[in-house]
C-alpha cells in the first residue's frame, strides 16, 4: 500500500501514520520526496483492512501497489535510485563499467589488469575470490587470499571492488574488503543469502539468473530490499535458450523492461551473455544504446592461460577501444562514459 501526504502533512500526523503502521505488523519504507512525503506499508494489506488509514489527518490518499514486487517497483519510486559507491555514482548520468578477470589469480596478474582497466576507463575492478564453478574440480577462488589482493589493488589505483558472495557464512569477512557485493546468477534465488545481503549497508549487484523471468529477477530484489538495503544495481547476463552459438542469449530488451518496473540501475554483463571476446564490444554498444546504466566486463592480461572465462575475456587494448566505442552511443543517447 502507498500513503500519500498532503504538502500540507506535519511531522507529528506522518509519525501517528507510520506508527499506526507499524503496529499492525507492517514494515514502513519512507520516501521524502522534495514535494511531498510518501509512505510504503510492506506486508500483508490485509491486516491495513480495519484501518482506515484515508481518514487520519494529513493523509492524502492511498493506493495499493499492484504489482507483487513492492518497494523496488516504479510504483512505490517514481526516480531512478542513484547509488553512490566512495564518491562515484551508479544510476545517473554517466555510465559506468565494471572490469577485470573472471577470478583474482595471482596479485602480480590482479594489479596488471587493475591498472590497465583503470587507465582504460573503468570505474570498478572486479575479480571473483569465491568462485561457482559447475565442475567441483575446477579452480574455485583463492578465498580471503583473493579478497586481500582485491583490497592491494584497489589501494593502488582507488577502484572499488566487486566480487561474489556464495554462502552467507562468508558475508562479514567479504564485507571487510568489498565495495559492491555480487550475488551470482545461480545463486539469484537463494533467498537465504538474499536475506542476509539485505541486511548489509553495502551495495549489492544482483545478477539475472540463467532461467529466471524479469519477475522472478524482480521479486529477488524485493528479497534484499523488504530487509532495507535498497543499494541494488540489477544485471542482465543473458539467459539460456535453445541457441548454441553464444554461451548464453543475450535478453536487451530486459533493460527498457527493468527500466519501466524498477528504479533499480540496470547493468547488463556480455562477458557471461556471449562467452566470446570478440561479440563483447558490440553488445556493450547495443546495451549502452538500450539504456542500461553500465556494463560488467571481464578483462585478463593473458587470457590464453586463465583460469576461468579466458575465451570470454579481453586483452586490456580491446578493453580501451570498447570504452571509446561506448563513449560515441553514450552521446548520443544522452549520457557519458
Ligand atoms: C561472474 O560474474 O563472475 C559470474 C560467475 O557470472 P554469473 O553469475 O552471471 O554466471
Ligand atoms: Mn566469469
Amino acid at each position: 500500500m502507498i500513503i500519500v501526504f498532503k504538502k500540507s502533512a506535519t511531522e507529528e500526523e506522518i509519525s501517528h501514520v507510520v506508527d499506526r503502521i507499524k503496529s499492525l505488523g507492517l514494515a514502513v519504507h519512507l520516501s521524502k520526496g522534495e514535494e511531498r512525503t510518501i509512505i510504503g506499508a510492506i506486508g500483508d494489506e490485509s491486516l491495513l483492512a480495519s484501518t482506515p488509514l484515508e481518514a487520519l489527518p494529513g493523509v492524502e490518499k492511498v493506493m495499493p501497489i499492484l504489482k507483487p514486487y513492492k518497494v523496488v517497483s516504479r510504483d512505490f519510486k517514481a526516480e531512478p535510485t542513484v547509488i553512490d559507491v566512495m564518491g562515484t555514482k551508479i544510476g545517473a548520468k554517466e555510465v559506468r563499467v565494471i572490469a577485470g578477470p573472471c577470478s583474482v589469480e595471482t596479485m602480480d596478474l590482479l594489479k596488471d589488469c587493475a591498472t590497465k582497466v583503470k587507465e582504460g576507463g573503468a570505474s570498478f575492478l572486479r575479480g571473483g575470490a569465491f568462485k561457482p564453478r559447475t565442475s567441483p574440480y575446477s579452480f574455485q577462488g583463492l578465498g580471503e587470499e583473493g579478497l586481500k589482493f582485491l583490497a592491494e589493488a584497489k589501494k593502488e589505483t582507488g577502484l572499488p571492488i566487486v566480487s561474489e558472495l556464495m554462502d552467507p557464512r562468508d558475508i562479514e569477512l567479504l564485507c571487510e574488503y568489498v565495495d559492491i557485493i555480487q550475488i551470482g546468477a545461480r545463486n539469484m534465488q537463494n533467498f537465504r543469502l538474499l536475506t542476509e545481503v539485505g541486511r548489509v549497508k553495502k551495495p549489492v549487484l544482483l545478477k539475472r539468473g540463467l532461467a529466471a523471468t524479469i519477475k522472478e529477477f524482480l521479486m529477488s530484489a524485493e528479497y534484499i530490499a523488504s530487509q532495507g538495503n535498497t543499494d541494488i544495481i540489477l544485471c542482465e547476463r543473458g539467459i539460456r535458450t535453445f541457441e548454441t552459438a553464444t554461451r548464453n542469449t543475450l535478453d536487451l530488451s530486459a533493460v527498457p523492461v527493468l527500466k519501466q518496473e524498477t528504479h533499480l540501475p540496470v547493468f547488463i554483463d556480455p562477458s557471461h551473455a556471449t562467452g566470446k571476446w570478440s561479440l563483447v564490444t558490440p553488445l556493450s554498444m547495443a546495451a549502452v544504446a538500450v539504456g542500461a546504466d553500465g556494463l560488467m566486463i571481464e578483462v585478463h592480461s593473458d587470457p590464453e592461460n586463465a583460469l576461468c572465462d579466458g575465451e570470454q575475456s579481453l586483452k586490456p587494448a580491446k578493453f580501451a577501444e570498447l570504452m571509446k566505442m561506448i563513449g560515441g552511443i553514450a552521446a548520443t543517447v544522452g549520457r557519458t562514459v
